[in-house]
């Protein structure tokens, strides 16, 4: 009897299930843990408070004096909330967010101790750099770092600690974390589109930032389970395991209801959600069992990417408190549906206008038509940035999988947006008529319908779809930190709007009224982006042909699209944009590609132990209770025993051959690994990791998951896909 896996199973119908008290209202509990604008107003004067507020509309410095006056007012307020520690609180390149906490107690001399905080230790603290990647820009220049204040994100607090939103740089310069690069790419385009609506469509505009609303898909796996599982501990996915009978083809879980022990799981969460201002909203079954989803209000992207970041971390802790372990793995289990994270994105100005949504008239139409047109010329033009942006081993597995978005970049508009893309392609070059000029107004962009929102046809399998009134990007992994989507989006957005600006001024030099130069410029971008748009099946084999012939990228595993992170263009548009240096891109691509040569190590290593330790023992142990069941035949059928154990003899067969191809594939797993652990330079590695590593973690399952099918299930040591889906 396997203990680990039944006591587990023994355990979870004694389980002694929480039920989560919701206390009161959630409006009430909005933001109770947030050092924001209100909390602000109360804690400061009037005149601190108006610089402050100032300052985080406009991005301007904070002078030390008023940094002062700041951390007294977060201490004062911390302090009633029980607090004790500090911590600058980021979100470094490990993916996960790292914190170093720091007391506020301090002795005096005379033996007595205060509470002190002041601007400085608000302003900077310093982590010790060294644990964290960076891609040689610490090996080949100054090795340390420092977090720095973000103002535009509210400090919080969770548990005893005041955690301040920061930023991770190097002391040369250099930026070691998601945030930097990401305040810098909504600076970008917000210079870009503010230049552009005050130019042509509104004097008054002064900023325009992006909003981004996430979509969180996670699996819920009962902690017992997952800890009998040594591969879900160890790399947070199954690398072995047999489809259970019954898969996801019923899909009775979507929209189904949602079972009690999650959902007091989902409750805690949302409590704990609304204490810290994430706006979440919605939450729902997914397509697989046990998936689920989770989604806040839309906001400006930077608060947005780090209410994504804190999420994720505190679900593991709320679902500690229910024997649950999240699964953010963009795939879990094999053959089952996987988790992605939408992101919906958008450019909205100040006074609160979505750039991204029809309006009532055809000038705000064509407002509209120019940033939606220039979105797509963006994505045309850089489609490789965003499928190496969401790169990632795990998301390999999602990406391209006949579920999730295929790996080829295309853009999905409607049948409405199409039609009204067909008539723009037909406005005349240079000078328009009157009548011309009437018709489009009238009938071409007056016609957009204002609430595109209602449009049903919403394609699934597009990688990157309109949606009314925001763009969707569907590539993006479950476990993936927004900031990275968000600063392509923004800085390839950026880019294009500069372009844009240059083409419509060259033409209204030229002689163009201003809307004809628009219309002009629009209709050569029509043209141009032609191939990337695609309405069809995403994910049939006739699309991965199509795309072919029209020369866009299939880039199916994340070592080729790394690759092509670090090419002329992608540096050129970087370093253009004040986003990232080239130092800084070939630094990142570096952590990028070990970071998937190391987690492709872990897994052979994982499994490798597995099938040794776990797997080849159990087959022999079953093998020896068939060999016994023989010999006894034998004794007492003497020579005819044979009709009355062949079933015996031919599954002590079929069990053989399995434990003598795991026994050889491990031998060259270990051996293909070791040898591509060698390597150092990080492309190639990854390379080998993928062509050479991988396949063997592909074959050594196929002969895992036919023995669990073999052997009896008393002895089977893991917890089969069965018990981890479908318990509740
Ligand atoms: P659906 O659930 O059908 O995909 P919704 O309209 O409910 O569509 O929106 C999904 C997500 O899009 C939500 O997280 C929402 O906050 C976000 N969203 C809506 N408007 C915007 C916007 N202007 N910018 C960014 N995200 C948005
Ligand atoms: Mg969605």
């Amino acid at each position: 009897m396997s203990t680990l896996r039944f006591k587990a199973i023994e355990n979870l119908n004694v389980l002694d299930l929480k039920t989560f008290k919701v206390e009161k209202k959630l409006s009430e509990y909005f933001c109770e843990n947030v050092f924001n604008i209100d909390t602000m107003r109360q804690y400061l004067s009037k005149d601190v408070f108006k610089i402050i507020s100032t300052a985080i509309d406009s991005g301007e410095q904070i002078n030390r004096d008023i940094a002062d006056q700041i951390a007294l007012a977060m201490k004062e307020w911390s302090l009633s909330k029980g607090v004790t520690h500090y911590t600058h609180w980021f979100q470094p390149l490990t993916g996960a967010t790292a914190e170093k906490h720091d007391s506020f107690f301090s002795p005096l001399e005379d033996g007595r101790a205060i509470e002190r905080f002041n601007g400085g230790m608000l302003i900077q603290q310093e982590p010790d750099a060294s644990s964290f990647p960076n891609g040689g820009i610490r090996n080949t220049f100054e090795a340390r770092g420092y977090t720095a204040w973000d103002p535009t994100s509210p400090a919080f607090v969770i548990g005893t600690t005041l955690c301040i939103p920061s930023v991770f740089i190097s002391y040369t310069g250099e930026t070691l974390d998601y945030k930097t690069p990401l305040l810098r790419a909504l600076q970008s385009v917000d210079a870009a589109a503010t230049e552009v609506m005050r130019a042509y469509f509104d004097r008054k505009t002064t900023k325009v930032y992006s909003t981004l609303g996430w979509e969180q898909e996670y699996f819920l796996l009962d902690l017992g389970l997952a800890n009998a599982r040594p591969d879900i501990t160890l790399t947070g996915r199954t690398l072995v395991g047999h489809s259970p009978a019954k898969g996801q083809q019923l899909d009775d879980h979507y929209f189904g209801s949602i079972p009690s022990r999650a959902l007091n799981f989902m409750m805690e969460l949302e409590v704990e959600c609304m204490k810290l201002g994430i706006p979440v909203t919605t939450r729902h079954n997914e397509v697989a069992p046990n998936q689920f989803e989770l989604a806040p209000m839309f906001e400006e992207a930077n608060l947005a990417v780090d209410h994504n970041s804190l999420l994720m971390d505190i679900m593991g802790r709320i679902a500690r408190k229910h024997n649950y372990k999240v699964l953010l793995h963009e795939k879990p289990y094999a053959g089952v549906n996987g988790s992605g994270k939408h992101n919906n994105w958008s450019l909205s100005t100040d006074a609160g206008d979505n750039l991204l949504s029809p309006g009532k008239n055809p000038k705000r139409n064509l407002q509209f038509l120019t940033f939606f047109i220039n979105t797509i010329k963006a994505v045309h033009e850089f489609p490789e940035l965003i499928r190496s942006c969401v790169a990632s081993a795990s998301n390999d597995h999602r990406l391209g999988a006949n579920e999730a978005p295929p790996a080829i970049i295309s853009i999905f508009i409607g049948s409405q947006l199409t039609e009204v893309f067909n008539e723009l392609e037909k406005v005349t070059e240079g000078k328009l008529s009157p009548d011309e000029k009437t018709e489009l107004k009238l009938n071409v962009v007056g016609k957009i319908p204002e609430i595109l929102l209602d449009n049903t046809d919403r394609n699934r399998t597009s990688p990157f779809a309109f949606t009314g009134n925001k763009f969707e990007v569907r590539a993006v992994g479950s476990s993936a930190n927004c900031a990275e989507i968000m600063t392509v989006m923004n800085t390839i957005m950026a880019f294009q709007l500069r372009k844009f600006k240059v083409a419509v001024d060259e033409l209204i030099e030229k002689g163009l009224k201003k809307d004809e130069a628009i219309f002009n410029v629009l209709r050569d971008y029509i043209k141009e982006v032609r191939p990337i748009l695609f309405e069809g099946d995403g994910y049939s084999q006739e699309w991965v042909e199509e795309a072919e012939k029209r020369g866009l990228a299939n880039l199916i595993t994340s070592p080729e699209a790394l690759a092509t992170e670090t090419t002329t263009k992608h540096i050129n548009l970087f370093e253009s944009s004040a986003v990232l240096s080239k130092r800084e891109i070939y630094a990142r691509n570096e952590i990028k590609l070990e970071k998937y040569s190391t987690n492709i190590s872990i897994e052979a290593k994982v499994l490798a132990d597995l099938s040794r330790n776990h797997i080849i023992p159990t087959g022999i142990r079953y093998q020896n209770e068939l060999i016994e069941n023989v010999k006894g035949l034998k004794e007492i059928f003497g020579e005819d025993y044979r009709d009355k154990a062949e079933q015996q003899i031919q599954l002590i067969k079929e069990i053989s051959e399995h434990n003598f191809e795991i026994t050889r594939l491990v031998k060259e797993l270990l051996e293909t690994r070791r040898k591509a652990e060698q390597i150092t330079e990080a492309q190639e590695k990854a390379n080998v990791f993928c062509k050479d590593v991988i396949p063997y973690l592909n074959q050594l399952r196929h002969h895992v998951d036919a023995l669990e099918m073999l052997v009896d299930d008393e002895m089977w040591p893991l917890p089969k896909y069965r018990e981890m889906m479908f318990i509740k």
